[in-house]
């Protein structure tokens, strides 16, 4: 029998990872949202020797390996810390909650201000495991204003602002005050939440930020650079953000010379050319970026269905963005799409232009009713 969909309150690491049906789910938090080489390489042979042999990228920017044995978990541990892939302390691992825009350059604002923070992760305070960062003044301009963070360092019309989730301001700082003024949002973000108002979005809308936090408007977002070769390598997205891990170990054989993550199912092969073949997304126009699809059966306890199946055939046949969910959890997205499927025992629901949560257009759909094209 299919389990009602469980929700957690908090965020699975490699220290206390999530227990699925095939297995835990150790998850790794790379710095500066970047692997070298051999980080990756050892990466890709833990996955391959203890897990299911699929790395997943998560929407922050996160690598996770499934299918862990748990009495494979300390080892798993003990070859990550070796690579370099863990902090020693877990508390400070479970607090480099942090994405990085991911093209950085070094010696540049995000580089500084992302070490910055990591070196001062201690003067935090205390936060729900949710709460997260970016570090998104980059050139580029914001590309992660789409991608989950509480309180964002961005580039604004007239310079560096630190601005809260849900503001169209933010507050002016400068290299120099960027870090401590962050650290002073978070402790007003810390002593503001309630049981109700776990976020900074939630609190924010009860209790209005001060005036000089507002007082200088964003920039607009930049356009997310399309999948290709740039001058930092093969920009390249992996079907669902599931990385075939032995796929992944024969870029590097190419001379690629690390790994830079981003929140959108994409990774940068550093110095790499574009790999051909299945693993890869390659193809900008690829119909299966479109498409969110949990893991799904039988991986999760909670599904009713094989989601990722489903997606792949129907990918080709819709024309927005499709979002196939094995139950009305929804995790593979929490934004609205085109066209929702959500799995309910042997049929789906069908939600148009919005979320799981939002009220079907029609139910007891068949698989064989959508793959003839009636949504
Ligand atoms: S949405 Fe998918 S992955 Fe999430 S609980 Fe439901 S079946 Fe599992």
């Amino acid at each position: 029998m299919t389990a009602a969909p469980m929700v957690k309150g908090w965020c699975p690491g490699a220290y206390k990872p999530m227990m699925s049906v095939d297995g835990l789910v150790v998850r790794i938090r790379p710095r500066m949202a970047r692997i070298e080489a051999e980080q990756a390489t050892g990466l890709c042979e833990v996955a391959l020797q203890y897990g299911s042999g699929h790395i997943d990228l998560t929407n922050r920017a996160n690598l996770q390996i499934r299918g862990v044995a748990e009495a494979d978990h300390e080892v798993v541990v003990a070859r990550l810390g070796a690579l370099g892939l863990l902090d020693a302390d877990p508390e400070m691992e479970g607090r480099r909650n942090i994405l990085v825009t991911p093209f950085w350059e070094g010696g540049d604002l995000a580089e500084t201000l992302g070490l910055e923070l990591l070196e001062r992760l201690a003067e935090l305070p205390r936060l729900p495991a949710k709460i997260g960062f970016a570090i998104d003044c980059a050139d580029t301009g914001p590309l992660l204003t789409q991608d989950p963070a509480d309180i964002r360092l961005e580039q604004g019309a007239d310079g560096l602002i630190l601005r809260a989730e849900d503001c169209p301001a933010g507050r002016a700082v400068t290299p120099e005050t960027a870090i401590p003024a962050l650290i002073e949002m978070a402790q007003w973000l810390a002593d503001h939440i309630t049981p109700d108002a776990r976020r900074m979005s939630a609190v924010v809308a009860n209790s209005p930020l001060p005036e000089e936090w507002t007082a200088v408007k964003a920039s607009a977002p930049a356009t997310r650079p399309v999948l290709g070769l740039s001058p930092f390598g093969a920009l390249v997205a992996a079907p669902f953000g599931q990385i075939d891990a032995q796929a992944l170990l024969a870029c590097f054989a190419t001379g690629v010379k690390g790994l830079r993550l981003t929140p959108w199912r994409a990774l940068l092969l550093e110095g790499g050319q574009m790999p051909s073949g299945p693993a890869f997304i390659a193809n900008p126009a690829d119909p299966l970026l479109r498409v969110d699809a949990c893991v799904g059966a039988p991986h999760c306890a909670s599904a009713h269905a094989q989601t990722r199946i489903l997606a792949r055939q129907l990918a080709p046949l819709s024309k927005g963005r499709l979002h196939v969910s094995g139950c009305a959890k929804g995790c593979a997205r929490s934004g609205t799409a085109d066209v929702v499927l959500i799995a309910q025992g042997d049929t789906f629901s069908l939600v148009k232009d919005g979320r799981v949560s939002d009220t079907p257009v029609k139910t007891g759909l068949r698989p064989t009713d959508l793959l003839t094209g009636v949504f």
